[in-house]
């Protein structure tokens, strides 16, 4: 748009500019945009924006020529319109241009879609859920795969001679903190399945035989808590309770289980936890009349026979 010195006439009172069709009290400080000045409301439906024109396909005959112009707030404060019957069409090579651009424009949002859609569980992760996707594997999936891989190393590392798992019944309240009173406890042999031991009174002969189990260096001791996910390391605080301040490790046992499609899904997703379903999760098929010990002797020894998952070829 050029801007050029306005038309001024006296009407009464008022200055006019005869070019821009403005009115006001005084003279102006400003430059007339040498077009007509309307408002965008009430301006003709055939004086578009050259957005709009181009939209429509459709060139103005000299851009810098416009037939109106409307007011806008920042500079130059003043829109051009193009009078659409004057307007000339788009000539061949401008519509190609454009179709190739929409082209391009899908090709990169297609291309788009293929790199942030998970390979794995096939969900498209956009920004910023597809933060953190390696080899178009999104970073659940490598969760997933980290701790299934993990537990399946876990077991493994507990599947050797001299494992024992040992449910204990009586009062945990407040444990590891609080002295718990122990009524009974079964003990088993993880690798022979062998039940080691089984009260359900237990007696200041229990007491020893539980200090000196779980005081041993060899072999590891599960003690099942919480329904059994949980692997307590030092396990026999709970037995020597007295200064309260040991260190006691918990691992998750079980964090991941087969879900959809053969993806790991995690345990903690499950609305309420039992062994019997978490092993038939996993397709172990167990006896219903089966104590929980065994249950989760069989579970252990099912996921130490596992293959861990790999996504991603080995550095
Ligand atoms: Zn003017
Ligand atoms: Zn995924």
């Amino acid at each position: 748009m050029k801007f050029t010195a306005h038309n001024f006439i006296k009407e009464g009172k008022s200055i006019h500019c005869t070019t821009c069709k403005q009115t006001w009290s005084s003279y102006p400080k400003t430059d007339c945009p040498g077009v007509p000045v309307i408002e965008y409301d009430s301006k003709a439906a055939t004086l578009l924006t050259l957005h709009q024109l181009e939209k429509a396909h459709l060139h103005p005959v000299d851009v810098e020529t416009p037939d109106a112009a409307y007011r806008t707030r920042h500079h130059p404060y003043f829109q051009p319109l193009y009078d659409q019957t004057k307007a000339l069409p788009w000539a061949e090579d401008d519509l190609a241009a454009e179709q190739q651009a929409i082209d391009e424009k899908h090709r990169r949002q297609e291309e788009n879609r293929m790199k942030y859609t998970c390979r794995i569980c096939g969900e498209y992760k956009a920004y910023p859920a597809g933060y953190g996707m390696r080899d178009r594997v999104c970073a659940e999936c490598q969760r997933h795969a980290v701790a299934w891989n993990e537990q399946i190393a876990l077991s493994r590392k507990l599947a050797q001679p001299d494992t024992v798992i040992v449910n204990v019944v009586g009062d945990f309240e407040g444990w590891p903190f609080n002295t718990v009173s122990i009524t009974g406890y079964s003990v088993l042999d993880l690798l022979s399945g062998e039940l080691l031991r089984h009260t359900e009174q237990v007696t200041p002969d229990d007491r020893d035989y539980l200090v000196e189990l779980l005081s041993r260096n060899q072999g590891y001791t599960i003690r099942m808590q919480y329904g059994a996910i949980q692997f307590v390391e030092k396990a026999w605080n709970v037995f020597i309770i007295a200064d309260k301040k040991r260190d006691v490790v918990v691992h998750d046992l079980v964090k991941e289980c087969p879900g959809e499609h053969g993806l790991p899904k995690s345990v903690a997703s499950h609305e309420a936890f039992s062994l019997i379903d978490l092993c038939a999760q996993f397709g172990i098929q167990t006896d219903e009349q089966a104590p929980d010990i065994e249950r989760l002797r069989a579970l252990l020894l099912h996921i130490a026979q596992l293959q861990p998952v790999h996504f991603f070829p080995e550095a």
